[in-house]
């Protein structure tokens, strides 16, 4: 198989069609047998359930290249169960979860040639996703619906290493208590879209949300859960039922509890406390984790020990545990590693 002529360490995160994707329709009440297709469009009715009620969940995993070359992607059945509930708060069928990881690994062995090299630094990103097809006019689910998976090569996420950022806390809410802060439906990013544009306007790379009920507690970004170590050096990560359980952050408070021998804390965390953390950072898929070096908010500014230049110590070996796991250089928890094959 030979690798597309692509400049891995300079393609970005954006959009590259690649050959394949997967698609499956439910329709009459099941789920049919899925094809490959090299087709990129979806052609819907004007009156779909997904452009009216926004009736849409996704998920986002990637695949990349082992130190010994084999192909792989992280946990995906942790996505596949993740997208069920995500589909299920949504009255949408779920995709059954062994068919979305034999889909996922089906979609990228048809990329092959788009997954980067090993020491890149770029990888194959997954989106799986699902939306209501049929036309819905009165407030309702939709009883047809596409299940599709593209991939997309993306970009190393930190070129010339993973410098903290500062974010600010955010005076718009993410999620409400009871809501839908919990899945990965795209309504949250919509409304979300409106924040981080002012955030970026205002000098910020990410908005903190603060739990929408007190406004005492934190949530987490748009897009990544919170991990915090604190001067003695237990790693705490916020608890609360709008949050998006983060795979990414799962896996960090299991490698530092069970690995690396951290006391670990998954509790709620209050805004008041953040100034006496000794780390903070951000984790999710796209960046495993990005150091969080300052807070700015409305009564003041938070600047953690670490600095501007580099992540903390437990930070940094949380990092090089997660993603010496993920790249091959570590022995992994079982299951952790799915391969291509
Ligand atoms: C996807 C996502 C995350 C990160 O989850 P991972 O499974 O680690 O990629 C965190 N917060 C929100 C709101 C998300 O949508």
């Amino acid at each position: 198989m030979e690798k597309k002529n692509i400049d891995w360490a300079s393609i970005g995160f954006g959009y590259v069609k690649t050959d394949k994707r997967y698609v499956s329709n439910f329709k009459n009440g099941a789920w049919d047998e899925g094809t490959l297709t090299e087709d990129d469009t979806v052609v819907l009715s004007e009156c779909a359930g997904v452009l009216q009620y926004a009736q849409t969940c996704f998920e986002g995993l990637k695949a990349y290249t082992t130190e010994d070359g084999r192909i792989v992607c992280f946990r995906p059945d942790l996505n596949a169960k993740r997208m069920t509930d995500s589909a299920l708060r949504l009255e949408m069928p779920a995709f059954p979860e062994d068919r979305f990881v034999e889909a996922v690994k089906a979609v990228v062995k048809a990329n092959e040639a788009y997954v980067p090299p090993y020491g890149s630094g770029a990888t194959l990103y997954i989106r799986p996703y699902m939306f209501g097809t049929n036309p819905v006019i009165g407030v309702k689910p939709a009883n047809e619906y596409q299940f599709r998976i593209f991939t997309t090569p993306v970009g190393p996420y930190f070129k010339g290493g993973a410098k903290p950022i500062t974010i600010t806390v955010s005076d718009f809410d993410r999620a409400a208590p009871h809501g839908t802060g919990h899945i990965k439906a795209g309504l949250n990013y919509a409304m979300s879209l409106h924040a981080i544009v002012t955030a970026h306007a205002n000098g910020f790379a990410e908005n903190m949300y603060l739990d929408a009920a007190t406004r005492t507690k934190v949530e987490e970004t748009g897009g990544a859960n919170f991990i915090f170590v604190t001067k003695d050096g237990t790693v705490v990560t916020p608890k609360s039922d709008s949050i998006l359980p983060s795979i990414t952050r799962r896996s960090i408070m299991y490698v530092a509890e069970h690995i690396l021998g951290f006391k670990v804390e998954h509790r709620e965390v209050m805004f008041d406390e953040v100034k006496d953390f000794a780390e903070c950072g951000l984790c999710g898929t796209a960046a495993v984790i990005s150091p969080v070096g300052r807070i700015v908010y409305k009564d003041g500014v938070i600047e953690f020990p670490a600095g501007m230049e580099e992540m903390g110590p437990v930070t940094k070996k949380l990092y090089d545990t997660l993603t010496g796991i993920q790249m091959g250089r570590m022995e992994a928890p079982e299951g952790w590693i799915c391969e291509i094959g």
